[in-house]
């Protein structure tokens, strides 16, 4: 069992995307679950808190400690079986193996089979692990759904040392509180991702709107037409949206990224961008084509304003567009830090149930406005999950950053919405939304920390209070 003291070379290791630091006595990377094990019961015999960690990319500060212990997986990232099914097959690894590799043994082990899983974040370092505690989402989570839906199960080391492994359709309540944990109860040590073949036919098409107007428009119809084909053999598997600040943000590091590079110049001055995908047989996806460049031209969108690529590595090129999003708005985040370290990632990732997207849209633009923070808005357009990301300049507009986040979930709250989804709960989200985060998430750390952890060291809790 190795134990390392904190010291200044693991700074890495105490903070996450969120841009939230934090700070531990000691750390370890267990390299195979007896070693997991084996920490866990060391901690538990002290009662000294452990904070799981896999690739870091959390932006709710999940993953950062506020001392105790670290215990990093990235060093779990063995391959362990690979099972062709009746419909896919089935990949078991080790939580640290990050977004990167396993696509790149997912296409070495399927070889001409042409499978994939269809829930990779857009951050390429995220953990299978942290991915499953997350219960992320990838862009294409329109159809395919999120880590839950494409999981069959689960590997657990609880805290108090009892391994288990959870099926997803055996042990249905279980798995659902593990993925989705966020850590609490214990250690995913494991998991059986579902693998399914690719489509037939692969199109993605990215739409430049003149007016904020018309792209929440384009996604109202956008939406309809999905729905409308949500069944057939050609759908819409990713509905995004990107808006006008954000293709500012790529338009001015479009040439120092190098994934941006290859990209055509963006259309002048666009007030938002819809990303699409079509999945399914070449006919039925150029018909479905068809239908959303019609709605587009009803929007204002030219030939010009219009990007459609297709096959996989075509339809990659365009998923970096949408990725960069985040990457960039993070990287604004650092720069406003560099003036004042306090501040921190202020983002909604809510949802406002049954709600039309031009309402959400407006909600975040105009109230942003009043109190004069710029704000960056993308996310999941087609089940309305955006974020609105904050950028307060200074700590004045920092604490009107903070006020506004807080009314946006009382509201979202009083209409039966999601004020934290698939980013997690974190440690920041806790701080900023106390008292307003989801029932249904408390229930989960209670009820994993009551029967895994009797000593409570992986303990999560939803408010700042004892
Ligand atoms: C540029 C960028 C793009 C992103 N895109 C997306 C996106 O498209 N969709 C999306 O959903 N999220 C996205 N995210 C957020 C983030 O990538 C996800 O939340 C991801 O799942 C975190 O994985 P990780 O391995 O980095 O976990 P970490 O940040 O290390 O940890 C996240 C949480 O999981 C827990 N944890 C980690 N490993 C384990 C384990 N083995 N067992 C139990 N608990 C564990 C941690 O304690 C923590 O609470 C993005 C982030 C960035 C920076």
């Amino acid at each position: 069992m190795k134990i390392y003291q904190m010291e200044e070379k693991y700074r890495q290791f105490i903070g996450d995307e969120s841009r939230l630091t934090g700070y531990c006595d000691s750390l370890s990377f267990p390299e195979t679950e007896d070693e997991a094990a084996e920490i866990l019961a060391h901690m538990a015999a002290s009662k000294t808190p452990v904070t799981l960690q896999g690739g870091l990319t959390g932006v709710t500060g999940g993953a950062v400690p506020q001392g105790g212990h670290v215990m990093n997986l990235s060093r779990m990232t063995k391959v362990l079986h690979y099972e062709k099914t009746k419909d896919g097959a089935l990949l078991t690894v080790e939580p640290g193996a990050t977004v990167l590799d396993l696509k790149k043994e997912i296409r070495g082990l399927a070889g001409k089979n042409r499978l994939f899983w269809p829930v990779w974040p857009t951050a390429e370092t995220a953990s299978a692990g942290g991915i499953a505690a997350n219960n992320s989402r990838g862009i294409c989570s329109y159809h395919y759904g999120d880590a839950r839906a494409n999981i069959a199960s689960v590997r657990f080391l609880a805290a108090d040392g009892r391994r288990k492994t959870v099926s997803a359709r055996e042990e249905r309540e279980l798995f659902g509180q593990i993925v989705g944990g966020e850590g609490a109860g214990g250690v995913i040590t494991a998991l059986e991702l579902t693998l399914i073949p690719r489509p037939e036919s692969l199109w993605a098409i990215c739409f430049f709107l003149k007016t904020e107007n018309a792209a929440a428009r384009f996604v109202e119809g956008a939406r309809r037409i999905a729905q409308a084909h949500r069944e057939a053999a050609a759908f819409v598997a990713a509905l995004e949206y990107l808006d006008g600040p954000v293709l500012v943000l790529i338009k001015a590091n479009r040439a120092s990224m190098a994934k941006l590079r290859d990209l055509p110049e963006l259309p002048a001055d666009p007030a938002g961008a819809v990303y699409m995908e079509l999945h399914g047989p070449e006919d039925g996806v150029e018909e479905l084509a068809g239908e959303l460049l019609e709605l587009s031209a009803d929007c204002g969108c030219t030939d010009e304003d219009t990007w459609a690529l297709s096959g996989e590595a075509e339809a990659e090129r365009l998923q970096h567009f949408r990725g960069a999003a985040s990457e960039l708005v993070n990287a604004r985040i650092d720069e406003i830090k560099r003036t004042d370290p306090a501040i921190t990632k202020l983002t909604a990732d809510m949802t406002f149930p049954g709600e039309p997207f031009t309402d959400t849209l407006t909600r975040y633009r105009k109230s942003a406005a009043i109190v004069d923070i710029p704000c960056y808005i993308y996310g999941h357009a087609g089940t309305g999950s955006l974020y609105a990301n904050l950028m307060p300049e200074n700590a004045e507009k920092y604490e009107a950053g903070k006020q506004l986040l807080r009314s946006w979930a009382r509201e979202c709250q009083a209409r039966g919405g999601t004020t934290a989804g698939e980013y997690g709960v974190g440690k920041l989200t806790k701080n900023l939304l106390d008292g307003l985060l989801p029932e249904a998430k408390r229930e989960i750390f209670e009820t994993l920390t009551a029967e895994w952890d009797p000593a409570g060291i992986l303990r999560k809790k939803l408010t700042t209070h004892p």
